[in-house]
Protein backbone atom coordinates (compact mmCIF):
# COMPACT_ATOMS: atom_id res chain seq x y z
CA UNK A 1 0.00 0.00 0.00
CA UNK A 2 1.48 3.63 -0.95
CA UNK A 3 0.12 6.75 0.14
CA UNK A 4 -0.94 7.99 -3.09
CA UNK A 5 -4.12 4.70 -2.84
CA UNK A 6 -5.42 6.51 0.48
CA UNK A 7 -6.97 9.18 -1.42
CA UNK A 8 -5.17 12.22 -0.35
CA UNK A 9 -4.51 15.23 -2.52
CA UNK A 10 -1.45 15.55 -4.70
CA UNK A 11 -0.41 18.61 -2.15
CA UNK A 12 -0.77 16.15 0.38
CA UNK A 13 1.25 13.08 -1.16
CA UNK A 14 4.23 15.59 -2.14
CA UNK A 15 4.45 16.51 1.22
CA UNK A 16 4.57 13.13 2.47
CA UNK A 17 6.94 12.21 0.08
CA UNK A 18 8.91 15.32 0.95
CA UNK A 19 8.62 14.26 5.36
CA UNK A 20 10.76 10.99 3.74
CA UNK A 21 7.70 8.87 4.34
CA UNK A 22 7.59 5.48 2.41
CA UNK A 23 4.29 3.57 3.29
CA UNK A 24 1.50 4.78 5.37
CA UNK A 25 1.87 2.56 8.98
CA UNK A 26 -1.03 0.40 9.70
CA UNK A 27 -3.17 3.32 11.39
CA UNK A 28 -2.61 5.40 8.56
CA UNK A 29 -3.81 2.83 5.74
CA UNK A 30 -6.87 1.67 8.11
CA UNK A 31 -8.11 5.24 9.01
CA UNK A 32 -7.58 7.72 6.53
CA UNK A 33 -9.71 6.45 3.69
CA UNK A 34 -12.37 6.78 6.66
CA UNK A 35 -11.55 9.65 7.22
CA UNK A 36 -11.43 11.41 3.92
CA UNK A 37 -15.22 9.33 3.40
CA UNK A 38 -16.13 11.91 6.62
CA UNK A 39 -17.01 8.83 8.67
CA UNK A 40 -16.46 9.37 12.92
CA UNK A 41 -13.43 6.99 13.67
CA UNK A 42 -12.63 5.57 16.34
CA UNK A 43 -8.90 4.78 16.62
CA UNK A 44 -7.39 2.85 19.32
CA UNK A 45 -3.37 3.38 19.03
CA UNK A 46 -0.61 4.78 21.41
CA UNK A 47 1.94 7.41 20.23
CA UNK A 48 4.85 6.03 17.85
CA UNK A 49 1.86 4.49 15.84
CA UNK A 50 1.71 7.12 13.44
CA UNK A 51 -1.40 8.50 14.40
CA UNK A 52 -0.82 11.61 14.58
CA UNK A 53 -0.16 11.95 10.51
CA UNK A 54 -2.89 9.45 10.73
CA UNK A 55 -5.82 12.36 11.15
CA UNK A 56 -3.40 15.33 9.86
CA UNK A 57 -3.01 14.13 6.39
CA UNK A 58 -6.70 13.77 5.50
CA UNK A 59 -7.26 16.89 7.40
CA UNK A 60 -5.30 18.71 5.41
CA UNK A 61 -6.89 17.19 2.22
CA UNK A 62 -10.04 17.79 3.21
CA UNK A 63 -9.40 21.78 4.66
CA UNK A 64 -7.93 22.65 0.82
CA UNK A 65 -11.77 23.45 0.33
CA UNK A 66 -13.38 26.08 2.17
CA UNK A 67 -12.15 29.03 4.11
CA UNK A 68 -12.43 30.29 8.12
CA UNK A 69 -14.37 32.37 9.58
CA UNK A 70 -13.49 34.74 12.22
CA UNK A 71 -13.46 33.24 15.50
CA UNK A 72 -15.14 30.27 13.88
CA UNK A 73 -12.47 27.68 13.68
CA UNK A 74 -13.12 24.57 11.03
CA UNK A 75 -11.68 22.07 12.68
CA UNK A 76 -10.77 21.49 16.58
CA UNK A 77 -7.97 18.98 17.75
CA UNK A 78 -8.71 18.38 21.62
CA UNK A 79 -4.84 17.24 23.31
CA UNK A 80 -3.97 16.44 26.90
CA UNK A 81 -0.69 18.32 26.87
CA UNK A 82 0.79 21.45 26.09
CA UNK A 83 3.39 19.45 24.49
CA UNK A 84 1.31 17.25 22.70
CA UNK A 85 -0.88 19.95 21.49
CA UNK A 86 2.84 21.85 20.40
CA UNK A 87 3.54 18.74 18.28
CA UNK A 88 0.62 18.49 16.39
CA UNK A 89 1.31 22.05 15.72
CA UNK A 90 4.41 20.53 14.16
CA UNK A 91 3.02 18.27 12.09
CA UNK A 92 0.71 20.35 10.16
CA UNK A 93 3.81 22.75 9.72
CA UNK A 94 5.58 19.57 8.53
CA UNK A 95 3.00 18.25 6.12
CA UNK A 96 2.90 21.68 4.27
CA UNK A 97 -0.01 23.44 6.03
CA UNK A 98 1.07 27.04 5.10
CA UNK A 99 -1.84 28.27 2.85
CA UNK A 100 -3.92 27.28 6.60
CA UNK A 101 -4.31 28.91 9.57
CA UNK A 102 -3.53 26.98 12.44
CA UNK A 103 -3.94 28.06 15.80
CA UNK A 104 -2.60 26.65 19.40
CA UNK A 105 -4.67 27.50 22.52
CA UNK A 106 -2.55 26.28 25.31
CA UNK A 107 -2.05 27.55 28.88
CA UNK A 108 1.04 29.00 30.03
CA UNK A 109 0.58 31.55 26.98
CA UNK A 110 -0.70 35.29 26.35
CA UNK A 111 -4.14 35.01 26.05
CA UNK A 112 -4.24 38.12 23.90
CA UNK A 113 -2.05 36.83 21.25
CA UNK A 114 -4.16 33.54 20.94
CA UNK A 115 -7.03 35.87 20.62
CA UNK A 116 -5.63 37.91 17.59
CA UNK A 117 -4.66 34.61 15.97
CA UNK A 118 -8.59 33.41 16.00
CA UNK A 119 -9.82 36.65 15.27
CA UNK A 120 -8.27 36.13 11.67
CA UNK A 121 -10.07 32.99 11.45
CA UNK A 122 -8.32 29.62 11.84
CA UNK A 123 -8.98 26.23 9.86
CA UNK A 124 -7.10 24.22 12.64
CA UNK A 125 -7.41 24.83 16.03
CA UNK A 126 -5.65 22.68 17.96
CA UNK A 127 -5.97 23.09 21.79
CA UNK A 128 -5.78 22.11 25.76
CA UNK A 129 -9.48 21.49 26.89
CA UNK A 130 -8.86 24.14 29.88
CA UNK A 131 -7.86 26.88 27.97
CA UNK A 132 -10.24 26.18 24.79
CA UNK A 133 -13.16 26.67 27.43
CA UNK A 134 -11.25 29.74 29.05
CA UNK A 135 -11.76 31.26 25.53
CA UNK A 136 -15.02 30.31 24.78
CA UNK A 137 -16.14 31.76 28.12
CA UNK A 138 -14.69 34.75 27.34
CA UNK A 139 -16.60 34.91 24.41
CA UNK A 140 -14.19 34.89 21.72
CA UNK A 141 -14.70 32.00 20.37
CA UNK A 142 -17.58 30.14 18.79
CA UNK A 143 -17.88 26.15 18.28
CA UNK A 144 -20.81 26.43 15.74
CA UNK A 145 -18.46 26.01 12.71
CA UNK A 146 -16.39 23.15 13.42
CA UNK A 147 -16.67 20.64 11.23
CA UNK A 148 -14.28 18.11 12.71
CA UNK A 149 -13.36 17.19 16.03
CA UNK A 150 -10.49 15.51 17.04
CA UNK A 151 -10.01 13.69 20.44
CA UNK A 152 -6.67 12.63 20.79
CA UNK A 153 -5.51 10.55 23.81
CA UNK A 154 -8.68 9.91 25.35
CA UNK A 155 -7.46 7.52 27.94
CA UNK A 156 -4.96 10.41 29.13
CA UNK A 157 -7.55 12.91 28.87
CA UNK A 158 -9.23 10.34 31.48
CA UNK A 159 -6.58 10.02 33.79
CA UNK A 160 -5.77 13.66 34.00
CA UNK A 161 -9.43 14.83 34.86
CA UNK A 162 -10.74 16.10 31.73
CA UNK A 163 -13.22 13.89 30.76
CA UNK A 164 -16.19 16.70 32.13
CA UNK A 165 -14.19 19.77 29.59
CA UNK A 166 -14.60 16.86 26.90
CA UNK A 167 -18.53 16.16 27.05
CA UNK A 168 -19.01 20.01 27.59
CA UNK A 169 -16.54 21.01 24.45
CA UNK A 170 -18.50 17.77 22.53
CA UNK A 171 -21.96 19.58 23.30
CA UNK A 172 -20.58 22.77 22.14
CA UNK A 173 -19.89 21.40 18.54
CA UNK A 174 -22.05 21.19 16.07
CA UNK A 175 -24.26 17.44 15.67
CA UNK A 176 -23.44 16.97 12.77
CA UNK A 177 -19.56 17.31 13.12
CA UNK A 178 -17.13 14.80 12.35
CA UNK A 179 -15.48 12.88 14.99
CA UNK A 180 -12.45 11.27 15.13
CA UNK A 181 -11.53 9.61 18.66
CA UNK A 182 -8.15 8.41 19.65
CA UNK A 183 -7.09 6.56 22.80
CA UNK A 184 -4.47 3.77 23.70
CA UNK A 185 -6.60 1.82 25.93
CA UNK A 186 -10.58 1.79 26.27
CA UNK A 187 -11.98 1.87 30.21
CA UNK A 188 -15.78 2.15 30.76
CA UNK A 189 -15.71 5.79 30.83
CA UNK A 190 -14.13 5.96 27.57
CA UNK A 191 -16.50 3.67 25.82
CA UNK A 192 -18.95 5.51 27.36
CA UNK A 193 -18.60 8.37 25.89
CA UNK A 194 -17.72 7.07 22.19
CA UNK A 195 -21.03 5.54 22.67
CA UNK A 196 -22.17 8.85 23.73
CA UNK A 197 -20.30 10.82 21.01
CA UNK A 198 -19.22 9.61 18.03
CA UNK A 199 -21.88 8.13 15.14
CA UNK A 200 -22.01 4.71 13.99
CA UNK A 201 -17.75 4.69 13.62
CA UNK A 202 -15.29 2.90 12.19
CA UNK A 203 -13.41 1.08 14.61
CA UNK A 204 -9.68 1.07 13.56
CA UNK A 205 -6.97 -0.62 15.71
CA UNK A 206 -3.34 -1.23 15.84
CA UNK A 207 -1.99 -4.25 18.19
CA UNK A 208 -1.04 -3.36 21.73
CA UNK A 209 2.37 -4.52 22.02
CA UNK A 210 3.24 -5.47 26.11
CA UNK A 211 6.50 -5.48 24.49
CA UNK A 212 9.35 -3.69 24.70
CA UNK A 213 11.94 -2.98 21.83
CA UNK A 214 14.29 -5.57 21.67
CA UNK A 215 16.91 -2.95 20.53
CA UNK A 216 16.97 -1.93 24.24
CA UNK A 217 18.98 -3.21 26.96
CA UNK A 218 17.26 -3.18 30.39
CA UNK A 219 18.51 -3.59 33.99
CA UNK A 220 17.50 -3.24 37.01
CA UNK A 221 19.79 -1.41 39.76
CA UNK A 222 19.48 -1.88 43.39
CA UNK A 223 19.45 0.99 45.56
CA UNK A 224 19.19 2.41 49.05
CA UNK A 225 15.17 3.53 49.83
CA UNK A 226 16.26 7.40 50.54
CA UNK A 227 15.93 9.95 48.03
CA UNK A 228 19.92 10.72 48.60
CA UNK A 229 20.86 7.06 48.16
CA UNK A 230 18.95 6.82 45.01
CA UNK A 231 20.36 10.09 43.65
CA UNK A 232 23.82 9.10 44.36
CA UNK A 233 23.62 5.46 42.51
CA UNK A 234 21.78 7.71 39.28
CA UNK A 235 25.16 9.67 39.81
CA UNK A 236 26.96 6.22 39.81
CA UNK A 237 24.91 5.27 36.82
CA UNK A 238 25.29 8.06 34.42
CA UNK A 239 28.97 7.71 35.06
CA UNK A 240 29.30 4.72 34.58
CA UNK A 241 26.83 4.42 31.62
CA UNK A 242 28.33 2.91 28.53
CA UNK A 243 27.77 5.14 25.10
CA UNK A 244 25.79 7.86 26.80
CA UNK A 245 25.07 10.25 24.93
CA UNK A 246 21.46 11.70 26.51
CA UNK A 247 19.17 10.15 28.73
CA UNK A 248 15.84 10.65 30.17
CA UNK A 249 15.10 10.32 33.56
CA UNK A 250 12.11 9.41 34.89
CA UNK A 251 10.38 10.04 38.41
CA UNK A 252 7.03 9.52 39.32
CA UNK A 253 6.35 12.73 41.13
CA UNK A 254 6.49 16.42 39.14
CA UNK A 255 7.57 17.68 42.98
CA UNK A 256 10.68 15.16 42.60
CA UNK A 257 11.96 16.06 38.88
CA UNK A 258 12.49 19.32 40.33
CA UNK A 259 13.97 17.87 43.42
CA UNK A 260 16.48 15.52 41.56
CA UNK A 261 16.63 18.39 38.48
CA UNK A 262 18.56 20.80 41.34
CA UNK A 263 20.45 18.26 42.21
CA UNK A 264 22.12 17.06 39.17
CA UNK A 265 22.60 20.79 38.43
CA UNK A 266 24.15 21.54 41.72
CA UNK A 267 26.72 17.97 41.43
CA UNK A 268 27.60 19.56 37.79
CA UNK A 269 25.49 17.55 34.99
CA UNK A 270 24.07 19.20 32.30
CA UNK A 271 21.00 18.58 32.52
CA UNK A 272 16.89 20.09 32.03
CA UNK A 273 14.00 19.59 33.68
CA UNK A 274 10.43 19.06 32.15
CA UNK A 275 7.18 19.07 34.42
CA UNK A 276 3.33 20.27 34.65
CA UNK A 277 4.14 22.70 37.42
CA UNK A 278 6.60 24.36 35.16
CA UNK A 279 5.32 27.71 32.48
CA UNK A 280 5.07 26.86 29.03
CA UNK A 281 7.71 28.60 27.82
CA UNK A 282 10.10 26.97 30.51
CA UNK A 283 9.00 23.77 28.95
CA UNK A 284 9.37 24.10 25.60
CA UNK A 285 12.98 25.47 26.52
CA UNK A 286 13.81 22.63 28.51
CA UNK A 287 12.44 20.48 25.45
CA UNK A 288 14.24 21.93 22.74
CA UNK A 289 17.47 22.32 24.55
CA UNK A 290 17.22 18.84 24.77
CA UNK A 291 16.30 18.09 21.50
CA UNK A 292 19.40 19.78 20.15
CA UNK A 293 21.60 18.26 22.60
CA UNK A 294 22.36 21.11 24.66
CA UNK A 295 21.93 19.31 27.54
CA UNK A 296 22.67 16.00 28.02
CA UNK A 297 20.05 14.59 30.72
CA UNK A 298 16.32 15.77 31.08
CA UNK A 299 14.78 14.40 34.19
CA UNK A 300 10.94 14.56 33.61
CA UNK A 301 7.64 13.01 35.11
CA UNK A 302 5.28 11.13 32.90
CA UNK A 303 2.54 13.21 32.10
CA UNK A 304 5.27 15.72 30.65
CA UNK A 305 6.95 13.43 28.67
CA UNK A 306 3.84 11.54 27.12
CA UNK A 307 3.71 10.85 23.53
CA UNK A 308 6.76 13.06 23.09
CA UNK A 309 8.42 12.63 20.01
CA UNK A 310 11.96 12.75 20.89
CA UNK A 311 14.15 10.10 18.57
CA UNK A 312 17.45 8.54 19.42
CA UNK A 313 17.59 8.89 23.27
CA UNK A 314 20.39 6.82 24.30
CA UNK A 315 19.37 6.07 27.57
CA UNK A 316 16.61 5.69 30.18
CA UNK A 317 16.68 5.82 33.62
CA UNK A 318 13.42 4.84 36.00
CA UNK A 319 14.53 7.24 39.22
CA UNK A 320 11.37 5.45 40.68
CA UNK A 321 9.63 2.42 39.71
CA UNK A 322 6.37 3.55 37.48
CA UNK A 323 3.65 2.86 39.15
CA UNK A 324 1.90 1.00 36.42
CA UNK A 325 4.07 -1.23 34.44
CA UNK A 326 2.36 0.57 31.42
CA UNK A 327 4.53 3.38 31.97
CA UNK A 328 7.31 1.55 32.23
CA UNK A 329 6.94 -0.02 28.10
CA UNK A 330 6.14 3.88 27.51
CA UNK A 331 8.87 5.27 29.20
CA UNK A 332 12.05 2.89 27.74
CA UNK A 333 10.23 2.89 24.56
CA UNK A 334 11.81 6.64 24.64
CA UNK A 335 15.02 5.07 23.21
CA UNK A 336 15.69 2.20 21.16
CA UNK A 337 14.06 3.63 18.48
CA UNK A 338 14.05 3.12 15.13
CA UNK A 339 16.28 0.16 14.91
CA UNK A 340 18.76 1.84 17.37
CA UNK A 341 20.00 0.60 20.03
CA UNK A 342 19.53 1.72 23.81
CA UNK A 343 19.65 1.19 27.79
CA UNK A 344 17.11 1.81 29.75
CA UNK A 345 17.67 1.26 33.49
CA UNK A 346 15.51 1.09 36.21
CA UNK A 347 16.46 2.04 40.31
CA UNK A 348 14.66 -0.41 42.47
CA UNK A 349 14.89 0.13 45.95
CA UNK A 350 12.45 -1.37 48.57
CA UNK A 351 10.12 -4.18 48.57
CA UNK A 352 7.09 -1.94 46.66
CA UNK A 353 9.68 -1.23 44.08
CA UNK A 354 10.00 -5.31 43.65
CA UNK A 355 6.61 -5.92 43.77
CA UNK A 356 6.21 -3.31 40.96
CA UNK A 357 8.97 -4.50 38.56
CA UNK A 358 7.28 -7.97 38.99
CA UNK A 359 4.27 -6.35 37.35
CA UNK A 360 6.30 -4.53 34.98
CA UNK A 361 8.22 -8.21 34.57
CA UNK A 362 4.51 -9.81 33.99
CA UNK A 363 3.53 -7.38 31.72
CA UNK A 364 6.35 -7.19 29.18
CA UNK A 365 6.82 -11.05 29.73
CA UNK A 366 10.37 -11.12 30.53
CA UNK A 367 12.70 -10.45 33.50
CA UNK A 368 14.71 -7.65 33.76
CA UNK A 369 18.35 -8.42 34.89
CA UNK A 370 19.73 -7.20 37.96
CA UNK A 371 23.06 -5.30 37.49
CA UNK A 372 25.88 -6.82 39.98
CA UNK A 373 26.98 -4.04 42.35
CA UNK A 374 30.53 -3.73 43.11
CA UNK A 375 32.11 -2.38 46.04
CA UNK A 376 32.20 0.87 46.84
CA UNK A 377 28.59 1.32 46.01
CA UNK A 378 26.74 1.96 49.67
CA UNK A 379 23.60 2.70 47.82
CA UNK A 380 23.05 -0.93 47.09
CA UNK A 381 23.71 -3.26 50.15
CA UNK A 382 22.35 -6.58 49.01
CA UNK A 383 23.46 -8.33 46.17
CA UNK A 384 20.81 -9.94 43.60
CA UNK A 385 18.21 -9.74 46.08
CA UNK A 386 15.21 -7.57 44.87
CA UNK A 387 12.93 -7.78 47.19
CA UNK A 388 15.46 -7.37 50.05
CA UNK A 389 14.66 -4.39 52.31
CA UNK A 390 17.45 -1.58 51.92
CA UNK A 391 19.01 -0.12 55.12
CA UNK A 392 17.52 3.24 56.26
CA UNK A 393 20.56 5.40 57.33
CA UNK A 394 19.19 8.92 56.28
CA UNK A 395 22.68 10.73 55.63
CA UNK A 396 24.70 7.45 54.65
CA UNK A 397 28.83 8.08 54.28
CA UNK A 398 29.21 7.67 50.51
CA UNK A 399 32.39 6.57 48.37
CA UNK A 400 33.39 8.13 44.94
CA UNK A 401 34.68 4.00 44.48
CA UNK A 402 34.01 1.72 42.00
CA UNK A 403 30.19 2.12 40.23
CA UNK A 404 28.00 0.09 39.82
CA UNK A 405 28.51 -1.95 36.96
CA UNK A 406 26.31 -3.92 34.45
CA UNK A 407 26.81 -8.06 34.78
CA UNK A 408 26.86 -7.99 30.68
CA UNK A 409 29.21 -7.62 28.47
CA UNK A 410 28.65 -4.24 28.06
CA UNK A 411 30.56 -3.67 31.51
CA UNK A 412 33.71 -4.03 30.05
CA UNK A 413 33.46 -1.09 27.66
CA UNK A 414 35.25 2.08 28.57
CA UNK A 415 32.77 4.38 30.80
CA UNK A 416 32.10 7.57 28.87
CA UNK A 417 32.41 10.70 30.31
CA UNK A 418 30.31 13.92 28.75
CA UNK A 419 28.19 14.46 32.03
CA UNK A 420 31.16 13.93 34.04
CA UNK A 421 30.31 16.62 36.98
CA UNK A 422 33.46 19.05 37.13
CA UNK A 423 33.75 18.85 40.81
CA UNK A 424 32.12 16.30 42.95
CA UNK A 425 30.72 19.05 45.82
CA UNK A 426 30.98 16.58 49.15
CA UNK A 427 27.81 15.14 50.79
CA UNK A 428 26.09 17.68 52.56
CA UNK A 429 23.06 17.20 54.57
CA UNK A 430 19.72 18.05 52.99
CA UNK A 431 16.16 18.32 53.58
CA UNK A 432 14.16 15.67 51.45
CA UNK A 433 10.72 15.92 50.55
CA UNK A 434 8.53 13.26 52.00
CA UNK A 435 7.21 10.51 50.26
CA UNK A 436 3.94 11.53 49.16
CA UNK A 437 1.33 8.51 48.99
CA UNK A 438 0.29 9.13 45.45
CA UNK A 439 1.54 10.54 42.43
CA UNK A 440 0.27 13.49 41.29
CA UNK A 441 1.77 12.65 37.83
CA UNK A 442 1.19 8.91 37.65
CA UNK A 443 -1.25 7.82 34.86
CA UNK A 444 -1.39 5.10 32.70
CA UNK A 445 0.22 4.67 29.77
CA UNK A 446 0.17 4.27 25.77
CA UNK A 447 2.50 2.05 24.45
CA UNK A 448 5.21 2.70 21.94
CA UNK A 449 4.99 1.19 18.98
CA UNK A 450 6.54 1.01 15.75
CA UNK A 451 6.49 -2.48 14.75
CA UNK A 452 2.44 -3.02 14.65
CA UNK A 453 0.34 -5.04 12.96
CA UNK A 454 -3.14 -4.04 12.06
CA UNK A 455 -6.10 -6.08 13.94
CA UNK A 456 -9.29 -6.40 11.74
CA UNK A 457 -12.13 -5.73 13.51
P1 LIG B 1 3.04 9.53 16.19
O1 LIG B 1 2.54 8.17 16.53
O2 LIG B 1 2.04 10.32 15.45
O3 LIG B 1 3.57 10.24 17.40
O4 LIG B 1 4.28 9.37 15.17
C1 LIG B 1 5.49 8.81 15.57
C2 LIG B 1 6.61 9.12 14.59
O5 LIG B 1 6.44 8.40 13.38
C3 LIG B 1 6.72 10.57 14.19
O6 LIG B 1 8.10 10.93 14.30
C4 LIG B 1 6.31 10.63 12.76
O7 LIG B 1 7.03 11.63 12.06
C5 LIG B 1 6.70 9.25 12.25
N1 LIG B 1 5.83 8.78 11.16
C6 LIG B 1 4.50 8.95 11.02
N2 LIG B 1 4.04 8.34 9.91
C7 LIG B 1 5.10 7.74 9.34
C8 LIG B 1 5.28 6.95 8.14
N3 LIG B 1 4.26 6.63 7.36
N4 LIG B 1 6.50 6.52 7.87
C9 LIG B 1 7.55 6.82 8.68
N5 LIG B 1 7.46 7.56 9.80
C10 LIG B 1 6.26 8.01 10.13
Amino acid sequence: MSFSQLGLSEKVISAVAAAGYKTPTPIQEQAIPHVLARRDVLGIAQTGTGKTAAFTLPMLTLLEKGRARARMPRTLILEPTRELAAQVEESFARYGANKLNVALLIGGVSFDDQDLKLTRGVDVLIATPGRLLDHFERGRLLLTGVELLVIDEADRMLDMGFIPDIERICKLVPFTRQTLFFTATMPSEIRRITEQFLHNPVRVEVARPATTVATTTQLLAKSGREPHEKRDTLRRLIRSADGLKNAIVFCNRKRDVATLFRSLARHGFSVQALHGDMDQPARMAALEQFRKGEVTLLVASDVAARGLDISDVSHIYNFDVPFHPDDYVHRIGRTGRAGRSGTAITIVAGSNDAKAVAAIEKLIGQSIPVMETLPGAPAAPQQHRIAAEPPRGRHHPRRTGPITRMDDARSRRAPVPPPRPRSEPPPRPRSEPPPRPRSEDADTSHLPAFLLRPVKV
